[in-house]
C-alpha cells in the first residue's frame, strides 16, 4: 500500500458522499505500474496507462470503495471525440484545445456509464460527464480509470482506442496525478 496521496486537480466528484477527504491508491493503481491490484494480482501486460480511482478516505478516516453512484466531472474543457466499450463500461476520449508540436492533449475516462454527452459534443470544465460503471466482475472492484496523453493532431477517430494508448510510438502518456497542465513533451 502506498502512502496516501491527495488529489486536487482530478475532479471525480463523490457527489453522494459529502464526507470525502482523499483518494487512496495501491501501488498497482498508479501510473506506469506493472503490478495488478485486482484478482490474484501478478503483473500487467503493459505498464498502467493511467491511474485507477477506487478507494477514498472520509473526513473521519474511514475507507470506502467507490460505487456506481459516483459522478465524474471534467477536469478540463474539451470535445468528445470517441466513446467505445471497455471490459467494464464505456471509455470516453476527450480532446482538449491544447496542442504542442502537432500533438493534442487528450483525457480518457475508462469504466464509465450513464454518459451525458455524445461524440462531437463540447464539455466545459467542471461539467458532469457521467457516472462510474459498476463492475460485474467478481475479482475487479468498481473503479474509474483516467489516462492523459498527447496524441497526434487529426488522429483518425477509429484509432482512438486502448491499443493506441499502449503504443509508445503514437501516444505520449502523462501521469494524471502530476500538475494539471502537464509538462510539454520534448
Ligand atoms: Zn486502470
Amino acid at each position: 500500500m502506498n502512502d496516501y496521496i491527495t488529489i486536487n486537480n482530478i475532479s471525480i466528484l463523490p457527489m453522494m458522499n459529502k464526507d470525502f477527504h482523499q483518494w487512496i491508491f495501491h501501488a498497482g493503481m498508479l501510473f506506469g505500474s506493472m503490478e495488478k491490484w485486482w484478482g490474484t494480482a501478478g503483473m500487467r501486460k503493459y505498464p498502467h496507462e493511467g491511474v485507477d480511482f477506487c478507494m477514498f478516505k472520509d473526513i473521519n478516516g474511514q475507507i470506502h470503495n467507490i460505487d456506481s453512484q459516483f459522478q465524474i466531472a471534467a477536469h478540463n474543457s474539451g470535445k468528445v471525440y470517441r466513446i467505445i466499450d471497455d471490459f467494464i463500461g464505456k471509455t470516453i476520449f476527450i480532446g482538449h484545445e491544447i496542442y504542442n508540436n502537432n500533438l493534442q492533449l487528450f483525457t480518457v475516462y475508462g469504466h464509465t456509464d450513464r454518459l451525458m454527452f455524445k461524440e462531437g459534443f463540447e464539455i466545459i470544465e467542471g461539467e458532469i460527464i457521467g457516472g462510474v460503471a459498476e463492475s460485474m466482475k467478481i475479482d475487479i472492484k468498481t473503479h474509474l480509470h483516467i489516462t492523459m496523453a498527447w496524441l497526434p493532431e487529426n488522429i483518425p477517430i477509429e484509432h482512438l482506442n486502448w491499443q493506441t494508448l499502449n503504443d509508445p510510438y503514437t501516444a505520449q502518456l502523462i501521469d494524471p496525478l502530476k500538475p494539471k497542465f502537464p509538462v510539454i513533451p520534448s
